[in-house]
């Protein structure tokens, strides 16, 4: 008989009751180190007080009042992501995904309201993943998500990532934008080179093309940088943010240049729940926290001190990781092991990561971890490893019968 919670999702046998910081605690007393922090969500880590008493505050005066009122919490929000980014105005939605449908929204119909409404495809890359509504299935592109689901949604074309000269092949006539992630994420934490965006950057400014980039994983702060374009020294025409921004509250935004936003008027999009005052609460508790001065230097410094310490485990433990790689503190291991057996072990080392393709150990952890838990962290892997190496010299005493 089917559970009465859809079984979409393979769960790990574990409940948590309560967090704090970058621990979780289960029902049954355990303690973890939280390194998936909800995929890469809880940027300022478990009930936070400041986060606690902001919701709390808002929750008691009032939580939701649609779009068709003044809501000065999303216009505080809004205005504040214009201040510190690109971006000269902001939409507000409940997820990646959403955030991406309405990237492409703004996308396609910039290019219409300015004489070109013949530019309808949205270039991809191989690898990317921008969420499970029915278009941006079609913008992944992962065979594996679609089957079963009809006819892929027209006008999602894919190209190698990191490759300008299979992107400049892509361009047509009908090309409204190109779409990626600046580091792939659920493809197994791909960092984009800086050579590469500053060449799609300049590829749409000769060509009209759009550029839109999916920063729900890498934005808000995770990679050290408010948004991960950042380190390129490029902009996008318009971005979409999720995952961090809420700080494990539901919120999505799309960030857009006027040029490409002024398109957007009245009653061309819209959403209930978006942008309503408890999210939006949620997300200037996030801000406070990362526009802090000297914030993001020490998402930087806790980046490199793992940078460094994971280098030492990777090489000391050849026959488990093959490498690291990502930016900031959104980190990727390459298991030599299969990925999930390396997850389990960690997991039974009382620390918790996520997998990511490409046999990747995903490593997320809050942004606001301290160096001690950095180091506690790698010691809960090496025990991991060591847990993994023994079994493995086991097997190989066991006779073969
Ligand atoms: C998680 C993710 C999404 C989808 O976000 P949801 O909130 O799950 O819809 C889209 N793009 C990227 C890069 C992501 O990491």
């Amino acid at each position: 008989m089917i559970p009465a919670l859809i079984p979409t999702y393979n769960r790990a046998p574990l409940a948590f009751e309560r967090g704090e910081g970058t621990w979780l605690y289960t029902t049954d007393g355990r303690r973890f180190l939280d390194f998936a922090a909800g995929i890469a969500t809880c940027s300022i880590g478990h009930a936070h007080p400041h986060m606690v008493q902001e919701l709390n505050g808002q929750i008691g005066r009032v939580m939701h009042v649609s779009n068709l009122f003044q809501i000065p919490q999303a216009t505080r929000l809004a205005e504040r992501l214009v201040a510190n980014s690109f971006a000269d105005t902001v939409f507000f939605c409940n997820s990646g995904a959403e955030a991406n449908e309405g990237m492409v929204k703004f996308a396609r119909r910039a290019q219409a309201m300015s004489g070109h409404p013949e530019r309808t495809d949205i270039i991809c890359m191989d690898g990317a993943f921008h969420g499970r509504t029915l278009a941006m299935l079609s913008a992944t592109g992962n065979p594996k998500y679609l089957e079963g689901f009809g006819a892929p949604v027209s006008g999602f074309v894919h190209v190698p990532f990191n490759d300008i000269e299979a992107l400049k092949a892509a361009i047509t006539p009908q090309t409204a934008a190109i779409m990626l992630e600046p580091i792939q994420g659920e493809s197994g934490i791909k960092v984009a080179s800086t050579d590469y965006l500053k060449a799609v950057r300049a590829l749409c400014d000769e060509t009209g093309v759009l550029l839109a980039l999916d920063e729900v994983q890498s934005g808000v702060g995770r990679t050290g940088k408010l948004f991960a374009h950042e380190w390129a020294g490029i902009t996008p025409d318009v971005m979409s943010a999720a995952k961090g921004l809420g700080g494990g509250f539901p919120i999505g935004a799309v960030l857009a240049t006027e040029a490409v936003a002024s398109c957007m008027t009245a009653g061309t999009h819209g959403t209930t729940f978006g942008g309503n005052p408890l999210a939006c609460t949620a997300g200037n508790a996030v801000l406070d926290v990362l526009l802090a001065p000297g914030f993001l230097e020490q998402v930087r410094s806790r980046a490199a001190l793992l940078d460094t310490l994971l280098d030492e485990l990777v090489q000391d433990a050849p026959t488990v990781f093959a490498e690291r790689r990502g930016l900031g503190l959104l980190i990727g291991l390459r298991c030599v092991l299969p990925v999930g057996t390396v997850q389990a072990a960690a997991q039974d080392a009382d620390l918790l990561c996520v997998t990511a393709g490409d046999n990747v150990l995903r490593l997320v952890p809050p942004l606001t971890l301290s160096e001690n838990e950095c180091r506690e962290a790698v010691s809960r892997l090496k025990k991991a490893v060591q847990s993994l190496t023994d079994k493995h010299n086991n097997k190989t005493l066991e006779p073969t019968l």
